[in-house]
């Protein structure tokens, strides 16, 4: 028989964790840092009040401890901002990427144009090369 193995909460809590543990699922024993995260942020007891808060759900329930680890363990990385501050980083970052895309359009067109007025020069037959101010220079050779 397969000895059962405690849940990160009940390892850390030093308690006899029992099969129909509420927090085990969530929590199993391998991860012990995230339930350390989980537990320094939102204290142990009120992780059990939200599983036990969300028993008659357990898609929300899911989703609810999904949300509570990422964020504990965005808090434990970034005290100050936790995911206010990763979202911050993504909108500056998005701000920097859209006005460099701003400058690159803008030298692109800058190109077609120039690119667009030789093309035109061509088909009026007019080269820069050949104008009267280049064989003007010749002449004066
Ligand atoms: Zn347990």
């Amino acid at each position: 028989m397969k000895k059962y193995r405690a849940c990160a909460s009940c390892k850390h809590n030093h308690t006899k964790c029992v099969p129909d543990c509420p927090l085990a699922p969530y929590f199993p024993a391998h991860m012990h840092q995230k339930y350390r995260n989980a537990h320094k942020v939102f204290g142990g007891s009120h992780l059990t009040k939200f599983v036990k808060n969300l028993a008659d759900s357990p898609h929300k329930r899911s989703t609810a401890m999904k949300h509570i680890t990422a964020e504990a363990d965005l808090r434990t990385v970034e005290p100050l901002g936790a995911s206010f501050g990763v979202i911050s980083k993504l909108w500056r970052k998005i701000a920097e990427e859209e006005e460099e895309l701003r400058r690159v359009r803008l030298v692109l067109g800058v190109y077609r144009g120039v690119q667009g007025n030789i093309f035109d020069l061509r088909e009026l037959d007019v080269n820069p090369c050949n104008s009267g101010y280049a064989s003007q220079l010749k002449s004066e050779q």
